[in-house]
């Protein structure tokens, strides 16, 4: 019987994690690991979070919803992360478990969450999706359209925002990934010089299994690796991106 992979796919990531800051001239505590747990049962979720993993990033709300169930007590030490995208009608059922959504990309998102938030007398912590890539299928706002639109959303106050969040592209063209990478960064240093009220560009969540090597020297503060954790998915990326190359996205070495 073969081990279970998760701690030595931990250790490698931890390596990874290690070998980019240290290219990049970066503290390793500087970079915050999110686990990515779509299509992964509760009890690898918790066998990966003993690691000392605790923000755990679901892309489907019915499938969070199910899995909160079965965690019942041990999910409490959690914090759940959003990084699907939202449907507006889903937007009061997000709130109720999620500590920050990362996938905020339409005034209409953006305006239902206020008035529930207002209702339920609460705020939230939400990243501003960004389509780097310009693959249609990958949702978020286009990069020039960011700032008006950060401009616009900071105005509704029970969101609090506080940086980017992209899917790079896929592809094993590098140069490629790292320019979307880096057009993320140089936004948000460009909104961050506009010192928006109630906005704090203090998150960076980009980079994935194949490719947070790169997000990591381009100033990646949050990483989002599924994969390279738990292994292949049985569903296949077109199932949450639609109309994306599958060809490209099987586990590569990037170093
Ligand atoms: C699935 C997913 C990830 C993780 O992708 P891997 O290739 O498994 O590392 C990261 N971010 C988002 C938004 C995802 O949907």
């Amino acid at each position: 019987m073969m081990k279970d992979p998760i701690e030595h796919n931990i250790r490698e990531v931890q390596n990874r994690i290690r070998r980019a800051c240290r290219s990049a001239g970066r503290d390793t505590d500087s970079v915050t690991v999110v686990l990515a747990t779509k299509t992964v049962p509760p009890e690898r979720i918790l066998e990966a979070s003993s690691f000392g993993y605790n923000i755990i990033a679901e892309n489907r709300v019915q499938e969070a919803e199910e899995k909160l169930e079965a965690f019942d007590d041990r999910w409490q030490d959690l914090d759940w992360h959003f990084i699907g995208h939202l449907q507006s009608n889903k937007v009061n059922k997000v709130l109720r478990f999620a500590s920050m959504v990362q996938s905020v990309d339409r005034m209409k998102i953006v305006r239902k969450m206020d008035h529930r938030l207002k209702k339920i007398d609460q705020s939230l912590d939400v990243l501003i999706q960004v389509n780097v890539s310009g693959e249609p299928s990958k949702y978020g706002i286009d990069p020039s359209k960011t700032i008006p639109f950060i401009e616009k959303a900071a105005s509704f106050d029970r969101l609090r925002i506080k940086g980017l969040m992209t899917i790079g592209l896929f592809s094993d063209d590098w140069p490629k990934v790292r320019s979307g990478y880096r057009l993320l960064r140089e936004i948000c240093d460009k909104i961050d010089e506009r010192n928006i009220p109630g906005v704090e560009m203090k998150h960076l969540s980009m980079g994935m299994t194949n490719d947070f090597e790169i997000a990591i020297e381009e100033g990646a503060t949050m990483i989002r690796p599924g994969r390279a954790i738990f292994g292949e998915r049985s569903t296949p990326d077109s199932y949450y991106w639609p109309g994306i190359d599958n060809s490209s996205t099987t586990i590569k070495n990037v170093i």
